[in-house]
């Protein structure tokens, strides 16, 4: 199914990301925690995608898998940062092949040192318009509450949001938050904009503390005391830490869902029973309908 009709057809969505395996000799384990997760019934999953290495083409096997096996909506996300329109016109026919009707339309980390005047897209936009005159996909992008990295303010990454939803978008997933007024704020600018594709809050339950401090320091994304207390008292303890993140996480997802962000995309980093005890904590709140 298109993820466009699931959001028209639904009035609420849970859905989880898993990533592939980096090696191939990992393969296995990351294929049973994904078929773990897709047991619990999300609405969807989507599968990330590593520019240019190995995991490219365990990106489309764990996305087949999981579609074949359990019959569950696949989005495989697929980057262009460094790719021809050859290597693109590839992935897409493996993908129609493959039945994946939604495809997440990323640009991709900039790796260091590479020459972008040997690849053919300079932003996911680009991509975007690729995707969608080559065949019948449902496509969505990723946007950024708190701004891209990259950008010089969040004015104009919001206009370059603007044409990346004008090539085709049709619906974007945030970057994870942790704190839900970003957020908000964020909502009010894009509508504003004339930016009215369904979003999907990515939220990240943290399991480990002191890497989720690194990666938001690389990524800018903002810690609210709050958050930062836990780290402080539970990051040396991983079950309390675990504990404690998927309740922060269930708190942020309650909070969502009773301001009206009815689509949410849990961060599983390829754990079910983060996933699973997230579902649970939820499952009474999400059959409320109205
Ligand atoms: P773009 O939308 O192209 O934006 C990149 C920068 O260029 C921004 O600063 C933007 O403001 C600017 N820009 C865009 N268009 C224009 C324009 N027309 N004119 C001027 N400026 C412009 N990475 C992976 O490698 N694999 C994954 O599977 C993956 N999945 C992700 C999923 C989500 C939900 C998110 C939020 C990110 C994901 N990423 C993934 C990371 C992503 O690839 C990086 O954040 C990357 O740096 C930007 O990708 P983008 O598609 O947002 O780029």
């Amino acid at each position: 199914m298109k993820i466009s009709e699931l959001f028209a057809k639904k009035i609420l969505t849970l859905s989880f990301e898993v990533f592939p395996p980096k090696t191939d000799d990992t393969f296995d384990s990351v294929k049973y925690a994904t078929e773990e997760i897709a047991k619990i019934k999300p609405d969807f999953m989507s599968v990330t995608y590593g520019a240019g290495g190995g995991t490219s083409k365990h990106t489309l096997a764990i996305a087949q898998n999981l579609k074949n096996k359990y019959g569950v909506t696949l989005l495989a996300h697929l980057t262009c940062v460094s790719s021809t329109k050859e290597m693109i016109k590839n992935q897409l026919a493996l993908l129609t092949q493959s039945g994946i009707k939604n495809i997440l339309a990323l640009r991709g980390d900039i790796p260091e040192g590479l020459d972008r005047t040997k690849f053919d897209y300079k932003y996911a936009s680009d991509l975007i318009k690729e995707i969608k005159s080559s065949g019948d996909f449902c496509v969505g992008g990723a946007c950024y509450p708190e701004g891209h990295v990259e950008s010089e303010n969040q004015k104009k990454d919001i206009e370059a949001l603007k044409i990346k939803v004008d090539a085709g978008c049709e619906f974007l997933t945030t970057q994870m938050f942790f704190d839900n007024n970003i957020l908000y704020n964020f909502l009010y600018k894009i509508r504003e904009r004339g930016i009215t594709v369904p979003i999907v809050a990515g939220i990240m339950p943290v399991t480990n503390g002191k890497q989720i401090e690194r990666i938001c320091k690389l990524s800018g994304t903002y810690l609210p005391q709050r958050f930062k207390s836990i780290v402080d008292k539970y990051g040396n303890y991983p079950d309390a830490m675990k504990q404690a993140g998927i309740a922060y996480a269930t708190e942020q997802i309650i909070d969502l869902l009773a301001n009206g962000v009815n689509n949410i995309h849990i961060y599983s980093m390829n754990k079910p029973d983060v996933a699973e005890k997230i579902k649970n904590n939820l499952s009474d709140i999400l059959a409320v309908r109205n």
